[in-house]
Parts: C-alpha cells; structure tokens; sequence
C-alpha cells in the first residue's frame, strides 16, 4: 500500500524533520517523483531521523540510499550499509532486539539516533553542494533539538562537513582521518569512514574499525556523564 502523503507545505526552517514533500531541491524533488511513479509503494520522501529522542548519541550518515532509506522510510534500512551499522549498535549496546532490514522489525535504539545530512535520495548517492546547504538548516535543528546529546559520529566526509558547517565550524576544522575526534563544545565529533559496500570490500573499514568508533563514543559518553 503507498503511504499517505502528508501536507506539501515546507517546515520552518527550525524544524528538525522536513515535510513529506520539502521542495527544496529540484533536482532531488524530480527524482523523488520519478522514483513514486515507479515504485509508489516505496517511502520516496525525507528519511525521517529514526532513534531514542533523549539520544546522547547522534550518528549522521549521508543521504537515503535510493533503494535503502528512500525505500523503507527508516535511516540504513534494507541496503547494504545498514547492516554493519545496526549490527554494531546492537553489539555496542546502542540498539535492542533485532535488524531485519525493515522497518517492523521491532529494533529500537538506546541512547543513539540516526539522520542523514541530506534528507531526500540523491541520484548516485552523491547530492551537490547545493543541496546539502538546502538541507543543512534541518541537520542543525537536528542537533539543537536533543537535550541531551554528547557525541556526534559522523559517517564519511559528507556528513562530518555538513556537522561542522551546522555547528557553525568551518568544514575542514579538525582531522578527517578514521577515528579523529574534534571537540566542538557541549559535542565531542568522532569521523568514522563510511560503512559502504564500497569501503567494507575494500577493506578501507573494517568491522573491527567501525565497532571501536562506537566503543570509543560509549567511553566519551561515561565520561560526560
Ligand atoms: S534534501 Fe533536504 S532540503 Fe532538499 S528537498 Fe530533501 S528534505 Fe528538502
């Protein structure tokens, strides 16, 4: 069954969520409509943030993989990267229950949210600049509206630009490598490559790797308090 859509009016730009149908981007609203006349039983919108409001932990990756998130309606759910990603929360205490790569599958996040840095599927999975300035204003009421958050992972260089930028920092502040952390106060910023198919064959991540991004944000947290 397609889902309902929602009203077409766009959100204050201090809404943490964009509307159903955010008409900000042109090129990424045709695809949009492309991809419902194709497939109108597929979520084609904004991934909506998925986790635990009260979230310490913000985990920010790209954008909807076209037959992922912009398929399911739920960040990382039913394509590849997906799996890594929840099979590590879960391991690290971030998730509870069961990742089935659908979004009934019952699996809740503790302490953690996901979102992406651009809402709406880009073709080829890469948005233009842009579009990532059109989206950044949600990424940064994304932020502001967690009390409670500490530590931000970000998931390749997309995201940890757009963080920076929604903080208010310049896009190259800090180190870009695996593992570097930056501190942007009340936030400690920790850059994780991206959990692709592309940079898990190729061994550029690990799952070792992955795992001690989230372990090391779980050691920052119990810092914090
Ligand atoms: S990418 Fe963001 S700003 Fe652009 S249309 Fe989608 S929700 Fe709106």
């Amino acid at each position: 069954m397609p889902r309902t859509e929602p009203a077409s009016a766009a959100a204050p730009r201090n809404d943490p969520e964009p509307p159903r149908d955010c008409p900000l981007c042109p090129r990424l609203v045709a695809y949009r409509a492309a991809n419902r006349a194709d497939h109108p039983d597929w979520w084609n919108g904004p991934a909506p943030s998925f986790g635990d409001p009260g979230a310490r932990l913000l985990v920010v990756g790209l954008a909807p993989g076209r037959t992922g998130a912009n398929r399911t309606g739920r960040p990382f759910t039913g394509d590849f990267a997906g799996v890594l990603l929840y099979e590590t929360l879960l391991k690290t205490g971030f998730a509870r229950g069961h990742y089935a790569a659908r979004p009934d599958d019952g699996l809740t996040l503790v302490d953690c949210m996901i979102t992406n840095a651009v809402r709406c599927a880009p073709p080829g999975n890469k948005p233009e600049t842009a579009e990532e300035a059109a989206c950044r204003p949600f990424l940064a009421a994304r932020i502001a509206a967690l009390p409670r958050l500490r530590v931000i992972v970000t998931l390749g260089d997309v995201a940890r630009r757009n963080v920076l930028r929604a903080l208010g920092l310049k896009a190259t502040a800090g180190g870009a490598g695996h593992g570097a952390q930056i501190a942007a106060a009340p936030y400690a910023l920790i850059n994780s490559y991206h959990c692709s198919r592309l940079n898990t064959n190729t061994g550029r991540l690990t799952p070792v790797m992955f795992e001690a991004v989230f372990e090391e944000a779980r050691r920052l947290l119990g810092a914090t308090g």
